[in-house]
């Protein structure tokens, strides 16, 4: 360890930690010691403190024991004659620094300036920290940089973020140097900030970096079965399975080094772009921790090679950038060059699986008028018509591969997709058309990414696209036609119809016991894998995470026990789970990972259950809030009694059968209950009480469970009349 970085990154943590005691007595003094103190939406409470210490700071008088332990990290600041021969006094200065500016970022929400202004977004939810999980579970986010500081000028910052962004990297950017912060470069530059394009700006103070640790210790948490209080499993954690490092732009001052010293016990280096003192030789970090005077142009490349990170990118010819992390980019209408569908002419998509005889890999035509021959704010009508062949290709496949071209569009920068089937809406930005981007470069983005993506199943890929109205209609009779066949075919795909269920076990990076087992009637509790997902996916890559599972003998018809199933579960859980029940959630019910988009639960009371949605922020009749369920819900266990589901599931016919099905669901949020209403309603009537729709209580009847039980009593809710539930 330099010990000039030792005793910087030491007198930082004294000025922090100071920093945050006198914030905090004011805040005292004003509010009282019982003011609560929190970050918004989550059950992670100040989640590095949390984690490290198992301390739920819930009130300015926890915040108070939380500093005088900071305190006693704070390591006597040594001479810059003294040579410190290890790491460790600095790191316990870097460890306080944080636990003190998550008090700081906190009691900003209760006096302000408010973390979340402008540009800033402040602390992320935990419905945040769960979408973005997936995404380092499933890999598609290799990991973040936490960007400290600001670039040399604008140019550079867009250029550094659009190199993290074309590597999946998340950016997350706090602090400023000289008065300006990255993010606020970024937007200077009218670029997109924001979760949804990997730009995340976290907040202007130094203290707001903090977020990006807290990101890494809620991932612990939630994903890796890091339990609250075991801070060293967490800082493993983190070290091994989240790939992340600092950007230190422009000066580093003593508070910034006291950073450093906090990220570097996460395994986490730091890089910058200024001369400062180097620490190299290999301890905590993968490599290096502390690596200096990068020019701008390497630091990147850099970082990625310091930290170990495997980055696989696959090159697509298009003129503009490429990648996942443009995924989210809006395209505005004023800054629209052309587009198509969205209510304004006709489009539609289909992919079809043809003789090999009549694909021409690689063939790409367009048919009526390309970007060149239309003026800025046209419209056109749009058909793309995406024609695989392949030994190992099936008709069952055609559906999942459709429902890709609405991410792959939407990876190129400057294009805007929505939609799928026969209602797509697709944009083009005047940047992207000034790059030279064409309408045959959908069917280039196409070509590329299903030979990269489905290799395995399809040798050859031909695109056709349309773009004048009688082509566009015609395609669009067509596809019609072949959607209601495949609509019908799912309609018959029965859990009895099949021999064969498939695993998933993507989430046992996060949760190591976890396995979702996935029948055509119930999908993945995450809602992205169903059954025909799972046969593809097992098809692609046959020792990957989506394994068939032979059923078996059935044990239990109603319950939905079957002897194949339960050996399968019990060897994939390592030994954790003997038994499994598909259709119940009260016996050996399904474990859950933390990706679930519903939480189910039972309302004693009521004789019934509930169901939240994970964009729910209320309060739920049970008392807990959907963030305070999800934590006791998950980590690959069995909760008798809770269950966490997809969307889908819930207007499954199998969904909790064994516990009397559908009829026992007395409440749900109101914006849940419409996003799934038509399919609701459908099995309502199958069950025979046409209106029960209406008869499940949502926020806008009840909140508590009392008030859900007079509901259910005056709209006459069958839940009442039912078994008791437990
Ligand atoms: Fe994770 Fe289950 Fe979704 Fe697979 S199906 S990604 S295991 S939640
Ligand atoms: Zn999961």
């Amino acid at each position: 360890m330099s010990k000039i970085i030792a005793s910087s990154a030491i007198r930082g943590a004294y000025k922090i930690v100071e920093r945050a005691e006198k914030t905090l007595k004011t805040c005292i003094e004003k509010h009282g010691r019982d003011q609560k103190l929190e970050f918004p939406d989550t059950a992670y409470y100040l989640p590095i403190i949390y984690s490290m210490t198992g301390i739920k700071v819930e009130k300015l008088a926890d915040a108070e024991i939380v500093i005088e332990e900071a305190k006693k990290l704070l390591p006597p600041v040594p001479s810059d004659r003294v040579w410190l021969p290890y790491l460790g006094a600095a790191l316990d200065a870097g460890i306080a620094t944080l636990w003190a500016e998550e008090i700081i970022e906190a009691i900003k929400y209760i006096d302000g300036p408010s973390p979340v202004e402008g540009i800033w977004l402040g602390a992320a939810s935990d419905v945040i920290i769960r979408e973005r999980g997936i995404e380092f579970v499933d890999g598609t986010a290799p990991g973040f940089a936490a960007c400290v500081g600001a670039c040399k000028d604008n140019k550079t910052a867009v250029r550094i973020a659009r190199e993290l962004q074309e590597k999946n990297i998340y950016v997350f950017m706090s602090a400023s140097t000289d008065g300006k912060s990255m993010a606020e470069q970024l937007a200077e530059e009218g670029v997109d900030l924001g979760w949804d394009t990997r730009l995340v700006p976290f907040g202007k103070d130094i203290s707001a970096t903090v977020y990006s640790l807290g990101f890494a210790a809620r991932a612990a948490m939630s994903f890796g079965g890091v339990q609250p209080g075991d801070g060293r499993r967490m800082l493993l954690y983190n070290k091994n399975r989240v790939f992340a490092f600092v950007l230190a732009l422009g000066e580093v001052d003593e508070e910034k080094y006291a950073n450093a010293a906090g990220a570097i016990s996460f395994g986490f280096p730091t890089i910058a772009d200024t001369p400062i003192p180097e620490i190299l030789p290999r301890g905590i970090c993968t490599y290096e921790h502390v690596v200096s005077n990068i020019p701008d142009e390497e630091i990147v490349s850099k970082a990625i090679e310091v930290r170990g990170l495997k980055i696989t990118v696959d090159k697509v010819d298009v003129p503009v950038p490429f990648g996942p992390a443009f995924e989210g980019e809006r395209v505005r209408k004023e800054n629209t060059y052309v587009e198509f569908g969205g209510n304004k002419s006709e489009a539609v998509e289909l992919l079809v699986m043809v003789d090999p005889s009549e694909v021409e890999d690689g063939k790409i035509e367009v048919f009526g008028p390309e970007v060149d021959d239309v003026e800025e704010g046209s419209v056109l009508p749009l058909g793309v018509l995406v024609e695989v062949a392949g030994r190992k290709m099936q008709q069952d496949f055609e559906p999942v591969m459709e429902r890709q071209i609405h991410y792959f569009l939407n990876y190129a920068s400057g294009v805007f997709h929505m939609g799928q089937r026969d209602i797509p809406w697709v944009r083009f930005s005047k940047d992207a058309v000034k790059s030279g981007f064409k309408i045959r470069h959908i069917g280039t983005i196409l070509h590329a990414k299903m030979h990269s993506q489905f290799g395995n199943i399809m040798d050859k890929v031909q695109v056709k696209i349309y773009t004048n109205p009688e082509d566009v209609s015609a395609l669009r009779r067509r596809a019609r036609e072949i959607f209601r066949t495949r609509d019908e075919r799912l309609g018959t795909l029965t859990d009895e119809s099949v021999d064969t269920f498939y695993s998933c076990t993507l989430c046992q990076s996060f949760a190591p016991n976890h396995v979702c087992v996935v029948s055509p009637e119930r999908s993945g509790l995450c809602g992205a894998y169903n059954w025909l997902d799972c046969k593809a996916s097992y098809e692609i890559n046959p020792t990957g995470p989506n394994q068939p599972i032979k059923k078996g003998e059935t044990i239990d018809e109603t319950l939905g026990i079957w002897r194949g199933v339960n050996e399968f579960v019990y060897r994939a859980s390592n030994q954790t789970l003997e038994s499994f029940s598909a259709y119940s959630m009260i016996v050996n019910p399904m474990t859950s990972c933390g990706c679930f988009e519903v939480i189910v639960a039972i309302l004693p009371m009521t004789n019934g259950v509930m169901a939240v949605n994970r964009e729910y922020p209320g309060m739920t009749p049970c008392g807990m809030k959907f963030s305070t369920l999800a934590g006791s819900v998950g980590g690959g266990i069995q909760t008798p009694g809770f269950i966490g589901v997809s969307k889908f599931f819930i207007g499954s016919r199998k969904f909790i059968r064994a516990d009397g099905g559908l009829k026992r669901l007395v409440w749900m949020p109101k914006e849940l209950k419409e996003e799934i209403r038509d399919l609701l309603e459908q099995r309502a009537r199958e069950i025979g009480i046409p209106d029960f729709v209406d008869k499940i209580a949502t926020e806008e009847e009840a909140e508590t469970e009392e008030e859900v039980l007079e509901w259910m009593q005056k709209v006459g809710h069958p839940a009442l009349e039912m078994e008791p539930i437990m």
